[in-house]
């Protein structure tokens, strides 16, 4: 075990008691603790991007990135909720939200997105988190970015955290910087509430997109967000 992975292990064990002693002194108060009294992170809409007709993109050995993102939104979602926080997930099969009586693909993809963004409208108080898997022609590049919306500056904040707790405890490689999001990421693009995109790595590099695949990497990508979520929420807000 290397030096990151023993910083990452430690570092989980600590939330993990952080969270759990909340929960025992709360509990001892004889009161359910609710999402914002145990970890102060808001009801978050998990979003396993594309689905159904609409694959994403094609991974080097042909595996869809819908498949992928909606692997690690199921894990974040399980991770989240051991911390005590609370998620809506826009989809947890492969399926779209599109109007399925719309005649072309173009039409019913529109119609996928607006259904998404109205989930966003209805829940002003969340905390939006769209899970992607990028794709270049160069398939060296790989590792993890966070996009964020320029709507508020909480979700760049939210971004920073999570891009900076991946890489100081999964991938210490991993120089990128938060990018925020422009017109052609729509949901971003016109999100009133906070809200980011990870692109948890490159499907078209083939080691990453192996690893992408393996339940036990997509935990450790769900623990770098969920991690950098608390962070933000439980220290810089506080700061
Ligand atoms: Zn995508």
């Amino acid at each position: 075990m290397n030096v990151h992975k023993k910083l990452f292990s430690i570092s989980l064990v600590l939330i993990a008691c952080f969270f759990l002693s909340l929960l025992y002194i709360t509990n001892q108060e004889n009161a359910f603790p609710t999402t914002t009294e145990v970890c102060g992170v808001p009801l978050l809409i998990i979003d396993a991007g594309h689905g159904g007709e609409d694959g994403g993109a094609i991974a080097i050995d042909g595996t869809y990135e819908k498949d992928i993102n909606l692997q690690i939104a199921l894990q974040l979602q399980e991770i989240c909720s051991l911390f005590g926080m609370d998620s809506i997930m826009i989809r947890t099969t492969d399926t779209d939200l599109a109007d399925h009586t719309l005649p072309t693909i173009r039409k019913r993809k529109i119609s996928d997105i607006n259904a998404r963004m109205e989930i966003l409208n209805s829940n002003p108080h969340a905390v939006y988190v769209g899970i992607h898997q990028n794709h270049y022609k160069d398939a060296r590049i790989c590792g993890l970015q966070v996009f964020y919306s320029n709507g508020t500056d909480i979700s760049r904040q939210i971004a920073d955290s999570v891009q900076v707790y991946t890489s100081s405890s999964l991938q210490p490689d991993n120089t990128r910087k938060t990018k925020a999001a422009g017109e052609d990421i729509y949901l971003l693009h016109h999100a009133k509430l906070p809200a980011i995109m990870v692109e948890c790595g490159f499907i078209s590099n083939e080691e990453e997109c192996r690893l992408l695949k393996e339940p036990a990497y997509g935990t450790k990508i769900s623990l770098c967000i969920a991690g950098g979520l608390m962070n933000y929420y439980t220290t810089e807000r506080i700061a």
